[in-house]
């Protein structure tokens, strides 16, 4: 099964991708936490992606393309793969087409506006394993550290009230064409995303399974 988790910053895609990923058995590639560790050991791509991610705009398309082109055709993608955070352009998408890998389902989690600076700030990470948190409504069983591989849990960087509202806009204009997009295509499964992260799940699991 290859999934497309699709949403704002903050609807619950890499929480509902983790989840899923422990359903299936498959993959969650983040090109959000890709980059974020080639940030922390301070690759080339890592130094030029920082300029972007700390004004909460989008790394060049020819980037994450890149990232994706190399993750995707490492062997645990054979079964299949979730994407978090990629495609965010439709030139993205475009070049994932062109790879010629069947989408089975592109997943929109759909949250308001209103609910997303609550999330994201109050939104913690594992910064070894990328599992993600929010202090009120998914704190590690742990307290402060991951209660998967007990590292001490941080807050994103980009996760600040002035980042958040520039990913926002950006989220707006260059990645919601791609609801469209899919449509088109035939795709598309909608999943309403502001009731508690269970309700999300399941409504997540209804649209796969039927
Ligand atoms: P995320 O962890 O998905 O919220 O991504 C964090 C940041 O990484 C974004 O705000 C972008 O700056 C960058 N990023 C992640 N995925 C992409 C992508 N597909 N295209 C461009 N930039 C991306």
């Amino acid at each position: 099964m290859n999934l497309i988790m699709l949403g704002a910053p903050g609807a619950g895609k890499g929480t509902q991708a983790q989840i899923l990923s422990d359903k299936y058995g498959i993959p969650t590639i983040s090109t959000g936490a890709i980059i974020r560790s080639a940030i922390k050991n301070g690759t080339p791509t890592g130094v030029m992606a920082k300029t972007f991610i700390d004004k909460g705009e989008l790394v060049p398309d020819e980037v994450v393309i890149g990232i994706i082109k190399e993750r995707l055709s490492e062997s645990d993608c054979e079964n299949g793969f979730i994407l978090d955070g990629f495609p965010r352009t439709i030139p993205q998408a475009e070049a994932l087409d062109n790879l010629g890998i069947k989408i089975d389902k592109v997943l929109d989690i759909e949250v308001d506006d209103s609910l997303i600076i609550n999330r994201l700030s109050g939104r913690r990470e594992c910064p070894k394993c990328g599992a993600t948190y929010h202090v009120v409504n998914n704190p590690s069983k742990s307290g402060d550290v991951c209660e998967r591989c007990s590292s001490p849990l941080t807050t994103r960087a980009d996760d600040n009230p002035e980042t958040i509202k520039s990913r926002l806009n950006v989220y707006h204009s260059q990645t919601e064409p791609l609801i469209e997009y899919y449509k088109k295509k035939g795709n598309l499964a909608v999943a309403e995303g502001e009731g508690s992260l269970e309700a999300t799940t399941d409504a997540i699991i209804k649209v796969l399974e039927g």
